[in-house]
């Protein structure tokens, strides 16, 4: 929250500042976007259903396998389950 803050302030004032402040202030704003939006996009975290060991997840895949139980975990809207291989 405090990224979206001060970078928006810091984006505004650069603004003053022709041409280089402009393209500075384009520049914060995707460093904003990024801190902000960026490492969501490429993964979240869980907690695998069976062991509750906290895992990075990967919200491209739709089904892994824990690393330290072994279990098969589908990755669905925001949730992991358990999938029952037998
Ligand atoms: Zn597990």
């Amino acid at each position: 929250m405090n990224w979206i803050i001060f970078g928006t302030i810091g984006a505004i004032l650069l603004c003053f500042i022709p041409v280089l402040g402009w393209f500075l202030a384009l520049g914060m704003v995707f460093a904003i976007l990024y801190k902000t939006f960026g490492f969501r996009d490429t993964f979240l975290v869980g907690s695998c259903p069976a062991c509750t060991k906290t895992l990075p997840v990967d919200p491209k895949t739709d089904v892994f396998a824990c690393p330290v139980c072994n279990s098969v975990i589908a990755v669905g809207e925001g949730r992991l389950t358990i999938v029952k291989l037998d």
